[in-house]
């Protein structure tokens, strides 16, 4: 799964939003009036042919009792494997818009699920039931035990086997039934059957022994929800190694939220149109069907899906047979899954064309040399059904060689190509991973399916991986380099999932950094394949993953990368960067300490032994401590890592004493932490509590070389080391290439012969180093470790630097010194110290003048990147050429409607425009986003209106931001954040942030990574004693939910007053003093 995306919250059903809801299916939602908002119905021609079919079946009736008796029993007939889903059918259902719907013989689910969780009709029968539960949990307590209902976690004694899934979607009114037959194997005799199952209606639930045997009698079943179960209690016990079949039928609804089975739309041609898909991951499987939803209780899956045939549907394997049935009604039977977690399920009713790609896997067929087959464009809904459909009459064996890789989204995006790009690296990356991992991709076909809504930018289920729109397509003709950085590392993220969590799974949440750690390592690693000059892992993933995550694992409130979960609402949690980005470096270090290949070894027999199981930490430690061993090395892997994984936070290590001549130097190691009056208000910081075994790499430099580094592993407080190379002029250099997940400090000698190297000739250190040395003395100076001009004069010697790794890391560190800093009357004279550093290069280094073509990117990227970067410094810093020109390329765009900004540096542009230039400028971007489709164009449109000056104009946008119709849920976050981040709209935001927080809270509050970035992002440049009072008293006031959150909010802010009170003056006194010379 990759973040950055966000979930809204369910809301609260309000009259309101149910007439909204009505009008948001009859299709005219957000629609102008005028000829097409008339045409947007739902699917006329469904509803004609459902109207004929109700006049024939009263005709019919009013002429023979026995023709009717023969439609139904045909009906029946047809439908007979979905008897029972259907057969609850006893009405129209309430959620019926028209009459259009098909007769109870199609499988018509009673309609919208009872938000009431019980599984009995009838007051009578409820309160009976009731007083059995309560009977029955007053003798669990006689036992003083928790009811197996009501423990974390689901009672071990069963096992499922295998399910059998058919489902029938209604996208008429947004719900659908299912019947699910649970194969279960008896470990502990019970006579309570307890899985997961949440907010559905429950109809009949039977269970039967060995399949044949006949039933065991249910006495009763009742939902839980407080953990989210159903529970059957059997009137006698399952026995032990038995196999059991359970079956179950239930309906509920497709919700309008981003959970479980969700409901989506996009317009297209001024038709809303509507699409069905899953979100399992963490806990959500329970939402659209019962089942073991905990990711030990792997199975294997056969999935039915009986849906309208305007739509097609998607699972994790292909169509075996699809089974067209009268009204236009059509069965998909999928074949049968490997053994896999509930979470990594998915299926996705819609009318989405493709594209596709086949893998190597030894045959090559005419589609691979042609690389990309184009699908047919659909205009029509019958080519639809006929298109993807085409292949469900043979197996997929029959036609595909390799692994069919497919990309479905809109059929306007697939008709403008935007997914091909997606398409073709998947293709390669499958081939990367089966070469590295030494392990082939394990389904017979791979689908990437791009959807307008996503609580994450994507999810890796097993077969069909789910993107946002925004992560995966990609429209090469007006994409910048970092959009298609972006795409790409998000689909390289998902496919390593495809064997590090879909193949082998984690065994409990508490190490879903297992996965995610991985997955975002590999990020770079696959990059780093598909473009082999950019050095992703040795350079980009210091500045993006490393640097970033150090920022928040330093402060006191940050945990654990491993963190203990039981409840379900916890699970959501784990989810964070630390898991992501933490995992990831904690990964890098360990292959850097191990050398790469003995690692990749070490993978290689970690997945194929735990293939289509579970694994948890400790088995990881094991294989690659024994592959180590293979080569004659013998580290204890399990050791070092539980203090990494276990313990918060990381260490900053103190070199000293390289004045002394006989080499001998002092090595000690605390816990970093930026506020230092947290450490000592709780006395557990800072001291011998905190201690990791650390693979600090040293060289030793002078004006020339630079030694080869040594290991030294330092496991103590403060431990002496002899370094025989030492002389008197010569510097020292920690943490080589910055492989190491700490930060490294020195005597204030040892600095300033750095600072002197860099000067003289920085090449002799390596780039890595020099990005890593400026974001270490950036953050320790914040933190009070290091005075505040050393890092200052370090990033003196830019002037010189051409490499944009080194830029790009003072750029980062730059950014939250500036957000201090942005507010203070004295703001102009650190701005013009930064900008006398960048003058140079950008001189140098000019504007773009047109635009990339591919092969250029592929070539130029540091350099694009570099020119970038130095333009964006000097835009935000307020360099006058800088400025202009972006002035004059926003008339220019204007006058002449032709827009010629260079890719890369449009997002700089649009915003140094709107803040400088008058409101006819903003209202210029603001149609523009109105009628932009590309989605890449469209965000950095978004951003650029929240630069303005103009108070007025923010406070505009941010009411705006609130309102679904012009700014999508998913983005609403990110203009309140970028408001906050314009100095002249921090306040307004901050304040808009509490008015609005009932609101915020409602939407947000459930999707617990999409309201912690909220929180962040709103609060994490407050810097004056009274922000931190408004904050503390807002907290205050709205206790419930986001505590973690609001609590890293306080540290935050309190470490910025702190920071502005001890060192903002000395900062100042020094750059006053450093400008006059
Ligand atoms: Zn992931």
């Amino acid at each position: 799964m990759a973040l950055e995306e966000k979930r809204e919250k369910r809301p609260p059903v309000t009259p309101m939003m149910i007439e909204e809801e009505a009008a948001l299916r009859n299709g005219s939602r957000g629609l102008p009036p005028g000829p097409w908002a008339e045409a947007a119905g739902p699917r006329p021609r469904t509803t004609e042919r459902h109207i004929a079919v109700h006049k024939r079946l009263v005709l019919g009736f009013a002429v023979s009792i026995l023709a009717l008796l023969a439609v139904t029993m045909v009906a029946v007939l047809l439908s007979v494997r979905f008897e029972e889903c259907g057969a609850a059918a006893d009405g129209p259902p309430r959620a019926a818009n028209n009459g259009s719907l098909p007769g109870p013989a199609a499988g018509q689910p009673r309609g919208r699920a009872e938000p009431r969780e019980e599984a009995r009709g009838g007051e009578e029968a409820a309160e009976q039931q009731q007083q059995e539960e309560e009977e029955e949990e007053e003798e669990w307590q006689r036992r003083r035990q928790l009811p197996p209902w009501a423990r974390p976690r689901l009672p071990r004694h069963l096992r499922p086997l295998h399910y059998n899934l058919m489902l029938s979607a209604f996208m008429e009114n947004f719900t659908f039934c299912g019947e699910v037959n649970v194969q279960l194997e008896v470990r502990n005799a019970s006579r309570y059957i307890v899985l997961h199952a949440h907010r559905m209606h429950i109809e009949a639930v039977r269970v039967a022994e060995d399949k044949l045997a006949g039933a065991v009698r249910v006495a009763r079943s009742f939902l839980y929800p407080q953990t989210q179960v159903l529970v059957v209690v059997l009137n006698r016990s399952l026995e032990v190694q038995r196999s059991y079949n359970l079956k179950i039928i239930y309906n509920a609804l497709i919700e309008n939220e981003l959970l479980g089975f969700f409901r989506s739309s996009y317009v297209l041609h001024g038709e809303r149109r509507f699409l069905g898909v899953t979100q399992f991951s963490p806990t959500h499987a329970r939402k659209a069907f019962p089942c073991f939803d905990e990711p030990i209780y792997k199975a294997t899956f056969k999935i039915s899906i009986k849906h309208q045939a305007t739509y097609i549907s998607l699972s994790n394997m292909p169509v075996e047979t699809s089974v067209f049935e009268e009204d236009g009604w059509v069965t998909d039977h999928f074949s049968q899954t490997p053994l896999m977690s509930t979470y990594y399920l998915a299926w996705a009713v819609c009318n989405f064309t493709y594209r596709e790609t086949v893998t190597k896997s030894g045959v090559v067929t005419q589609e691979e040399q042609r690389s990309i087959r184009i699908a047919p464009l659909c205009s029509e809904y019958a080519c639809c059904i006929n298109g993807p459909h085409l292949t469900h009459h043979h197996t997929w064996k029959e036609l595909v060689a390799g692994c069919q890789v497919r990309l479905y989204a809109r059929p306007d995006a697939i008709r403008r190509g935007s997914g091909d790009y997606a398409l073709n690296i998947t293709r390669r990356l499958i081939e990367f991973y089966e070469d590295y991992f030494k392990v082939p991709y394990s389904l017979p076909k791979l689908d990437l399916l791009a959807v307008p809504k996503h609580p994450y930018a994507a999810m890796e289920n097993w077969g069909l991986s789910v993107f946002v729109e925004q992560r995966i397509l990609l429209d090469p003709s007006i994409s910048s380099i970092s959009y298609l950085l972006d795409v790409t590392m998000v689909i390289v993220h998902e496919l390593c999932h495809q064997w590090f969590g879909d193949l082998v799974t984690p065994v409990w949440w508490e190490d879903v950094w297992l996965k995610e750690g991985f997955a975002h390592y590999f990020e770079f690693i696959g990059t780093d394949y598909l473009y082999p000059g950019w050095n992703m892992e040795k350079q980009r993933f210091l500045t993006d993953v490393l640097h970033e995550v150090m920022l928040l694992d330093g402060l006191a409130s940050s945990h654990p990368v491993s963190q203990e979960v039981q409840q379900a609402t916890d699970i959501d949690r784990v989810f964070d960067w630390i898991a992501y980005k933490k995992g990831a470096a904690l990964i890098r270090m360990l292959a850097n300490f191990m050398g790469h290949s003995v690692f990749q070894m070490g993978l290689q027999d970690y997945l194929t032994i735990h293939k289509y199981g579970n694994a948890a930490r400790n088995d990881l430690w094991n294989t690659l401590s024994k592959a180590l061993k293979r080569v004659g090395k013998s580290v204890n892997i399990q050791e070092v890592m539980d203090q990494w994984t276990l313990q918060m936070g990381y260490p900053v290590i103190t070199i000293l004493g390289n004045e002394t001549t006989d080499g001998v130097i002092v090595i000690s190691q605390e816990r970093f932490v930026y506020d230092s009056d947290t450490k000592t208000k709780d006395s557990g910081l800072g001291d011998s509590s905190y201690l990791w075994q650390i693979p600090l790499t040293i060289a030793v430099g002078n004006t020339s070389h630079i030694s080869s580094e040594a290991i030294i592993w330092v496991s103590n407080k403060s431990e002496h080391h002899r370094i025989p190379a030492l002389e008197e002029a010569s510097w020292l250099l920690g943490n080589i290439n910055q492989t190491g997940y700490f930060r490294v400090n020195y005597d204030i000698r040892n600095w300033r012969l750095l600072i002197n190297q860099l000067t003289r000739n920085h090449e002799v250190i390596s780039v890595s180093d020099r990005a890593g040395l400026i974001d270490d003395a950036f953050n320790l100076a914040r933190a009070g470790y290091l005075p505040q001009n050393i890092p200052l004069e370090i990033i003196r010697y830019l002037s010189e630097e051409k490499d944009f790794l080194p830029w790009h890391a003072a750029s980062q560190a730059l950014y939250p010194l500036d957000k201090l800093l942005d507010r203070t009357e004295n703001y102009n004279v650190f701005s013009e110290y930064i900008l006398r550093q960048v003058a140079t290069m950008y001189l140098k280094l000019g504007w773009p003048t047109n635009n990339l073509n591919k092969s250029l990117v592929q070539a130029s990227y540091q350099h694009e990147e570099l020119r970038r970067e130095v333009i964006m410094l000097a835009c935000s810093f307020g360099n006058k050429h800088c400025h202009q020109q972006a002035a004059t390329l926003i008339s220019d765009w204007i006058s002449s409607n032709r827009n010629r900004i260079p890719l890369n540096v449009r997002d700089i542009v649009y915003c140094t425009g709107v803040s400088l230039m008058d409101e006819d400028v903003w209202e210029f971007i603001w149609m523009k986003f109105h009628s932009t489709i590309a989605v890449s164009e469209k965000k950095i449109l978004l951003e650029a209106l929240t630069c303005s000056d103009d108070r007025n104009l923010l406070n505009r946008l941010l009411n705006l931001s609130l309102n679904s119709e012009v700014v999508l849920d998913q983005d609403a976050i990110d203009v309140i954040i970028h408001v906050a981040r314009n100095p002249h709209g921090r306040d307004l935001a901050w304040k808009f942030f509490r008015e609005k927080w009932k609101i915020l809270n409602a939407r947000y509050g459930e999707a617990l990574f999409m309201n912690s970035k909220l929180i962040s992002g709103v609060t994490e440049f407050l810097n004056t004693e009274e922000e931190l009072r408004e904050l503390k008293n807002f907290i205050k006031s709205y206790e419930e939910g986001a505590a973690a959150s609001f609590s890293r909010a306080v540290e935050t802010v309190e470490a910025n007053v702190r920071w502005q009170r001890l060192y903002k003056e000395e900062l100042f006194q020094w750059l006053r003093k450093s400008l006059t010379h």
